[in-house]
């Protein structure tokens, strides 16, 4: 037996006994005729002490050639600390060694295993298994169990059956880039690997497994953003005789449930927006409602009074800032710099001080009277005392400018607090969006996803202005699930294929085995896949997803660690027929 006890778990109830103890040395102080060593596993840490009076000569010489990260076994007894620790589970106690055993000595770890390390990320990362030590990332891979086992434990007594679905699958040019396998016993021939369970899913509610769930790792070999992973994992679900409500209302349950257990934290009910609306108030699709700053269009209000600016702009809109009038005109400068930086690429912002006198000043005092100014200010819910930007030009990127300004003013102004959870459901998302480059449109959610039956009449005439059963949930800001109610009609599926730019034909060599599978009486269905690495984060109060991800890759998609991608050797590509001096 290595250890009778762990390391966090002695109190003073076990004073006199004797255990063993396994772990590893966290901090040595040697006192010359007193060694006092912390001996730390996953649940805490213990205090040892090596006395020359006490401990015998053989083992109180053995402790002086402990270092740090040596694992050890020790035994001995259980006494009473005299300088106790509160902080500390074991606090009250300590134990006085007569055994030692170095079961494996260690180097000199290149980072301290402390909260605050001296380690840097990409450090870190090469030695993960040396991070995974340190308090944090241990907490947070815990904390990321016990969401996990919730979701599981939830759904599981909704009655969702926890199916898995296949990781080598087919290659289709929808959505982001496929990760590809070579496959050697079919020369020539590649998988993929999923960029999510979604044809499968469907096929099990084709199958009449009704109820599904999965937390499956998902692939997509998109460009790496800040924070992005090409493998990441979702808690993917699918239901059978559900409209979008219905769907709604049972994630909500799950989603819910998740911030009360694990936070302690009540929600009520999870507002709705429409996609439209969050674009027209918020300029953005999850947009953060823990703050106000709602956008109000002033269009009307300010075109026709000789400002050439804003006279041939197609829309002029602002938000307040409360309190904001007190802000000193070299401060505005720097919002007036922020807007035009090449990342959001405003012409420029023309701002209102409501001064707490009642006096109103503008940058376009020239143009407007104080009559007009006052209209502006009740359309953007301005009071005196605050401040007043605003924005003009194109509409779609106007909206999208405005929306990051009101983040950023956000974040500055310390409105984004960590401890509220802000949920939203964005409904009625459009069907598909036009893309420029490729000339024709694109699937918005994916090519799945079912029309609203009041817009079908415009499928042929208005694509674009027909809406989805697509929602998203977004907490604080933060997209962290997505789903909509699915075709399952074999014709109307094959109409979407064809409106977004597949023949008859490819989308049979594409997407055959499902149009073939609605055939056989598929069920009305629907569902949704929430990111569990963001949603974790978020209900971890934290920000960064590598933090909550056991061997994360970095920002170009690299394991730091194990050294991958890398170069495989020419016998291997040439059993997959790669050889790449071939063509
Ligand atoms: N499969 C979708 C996704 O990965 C989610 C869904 O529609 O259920 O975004």
């Amino acid at each position: 037996m290595l250890r009778s006890h762990n390391c966090g778990e002695l109190k003073s109830t076990d004073i006199n006994t004797t255990v063993a103890l396994s772990g590893w040395v966290q901090k040595i102080r040697d006192k010359g005729f007193i060694i006092w060593v912390d001996i730390r596993d996953r649940y805490g840490i213990t205090q040892l002490v090596f006395d020359e009076a006490r401990t015998p000569k053989k083992v109180f010489d053995s402790a002086r050639n402990l270092s740090r990260e040596f694992v050890i076994q020790i035994k001995g007894q259980v006494i009473e600390r005299e300088s106790k620790n509160n902080e500390l589970l074991t606090g009250a106690i300590e134990i006085l060694v007569n055994e030692l055993n170095i079961l494996n000595p260690s180097e000199i770890p290149p980072f301290t295993i402390e909260d605050k390390t001296d380690g840097g990320e990409e450090l870190r990362m090469k030695y993960r298994y040396l991070d995974i030590r340190r308090n944090t990332i241990r907490d947070n891979l815990i904390f990321r169990h016990k969401v996990t086992m919730e979701v599981r434990n939830y759904l599981n007594n909704q009655g969702f059956i926890d199916i898995e679905t296949p990781y080598l699958i087919k290659s289709t040019p929808e959505g982001a880039r496929d990760f590809i396998v070579p496959s050697r016993m079919n020369s020539g021939q590649f998988y993929a690997l999923p960029q999510s369970p979604q044809t499968f899913k469907q096929l099990l509610m084709v199958g009449g497994m009704d109820r599904y769930f999965q937390i499956v790792k998902c692939f997509r070999d998109e460009d790496l953003r800040a924070d992005r992973q090409p493998e990441f994992t979702q808690i993917d679900c699918e239901m059978s005789f559900v409209n979008q409500e219905d769907v709604l209302t049972q994630f909500e349950g799950l989603i819910s449930h998740l911030i009360l257990k694990i936070k302690n934290y009540k929600i009520d009910k999870f507002p709705k927006m429409t996609y439209d609306e969050a674009i027209k108030n918020y300029g953005s699709d999850k947009p953060d409602i823990r703050f106000g700053m709602k956008f109000g269009n002033i269009t009307d209000k300010a075109k026709g009074k000789g400002f050439n600016v804003f006279d041939s702009e197609e829309i002029i809109v602002g938000f307040s800032i409360k309190k904001g009038a007190s802000i000193s005109r070299k401060e505005i400068d720097k919002w007036v710099d922020w807007i035009k930086k090449p990342q959001i690429g405003a012409k420029g912002l023309v701002w209102v001080k409501y001064n707490e006198d009642h006096t109103l000043k503008s940058s376009v005092d020239k143009f407007y009277t104080e009559n007009d100014l006052i209209e502006w200010a009740k359309i953007t819910k301005a009071d005196s005392g605050d401040l007043i930007f605003i924005l003009s030009g194109e509409t779609k990127k106007t909206l999208k400018q405005l929306g990051e300004l009101r983040l950023a003013i956000a974040e500055k102004n310390n409105l984004r607090n960590p401890d509220i959870f802000a949920p939203l459901w964005v409904t009625d998302f459009p069907l598909l969006e036009w893309n420029e480059e490729a000339k024709r449109y694109h699937a918005m959610h994916h090519p799945f996803t079912s029309p609203k039956k009041e817009d079908l009449g415009l499928l042929k005439s208005f694509p674009e202005k027909v809406r989805a059963n697509a929602y998203d949930l977004v907490i604080n800001g933060n997209e962290i699930g997505g789903g909509s109610i699915r075709i399952h009609d074999s014709k109307l599926q094959k109409e979407m294929f064809n409106l977004i730019g597949l023949s008859n034909k490819e989308a049979q060599e594409q997407f055959g085995f499902l149009l073939g599978a609605f055939k056989f009486g598929a069920p009305p269905h629907g569902g949704i896949a929430f990111g569990l690495d963001r949603l974790v984060t978020i209900l971890g109060g934290e920000e960064t997803i590598r933090d909550f991800i056991a061997f994360p890759k970095n920002n170009s998609g690299r394991d730091i660690m194990i050294d991958s991608p890398s170069m495989i050797e020419k016998s291997q590509l040439n059993e997959l027929g790669l050889d790449l001096n071939k063509s």
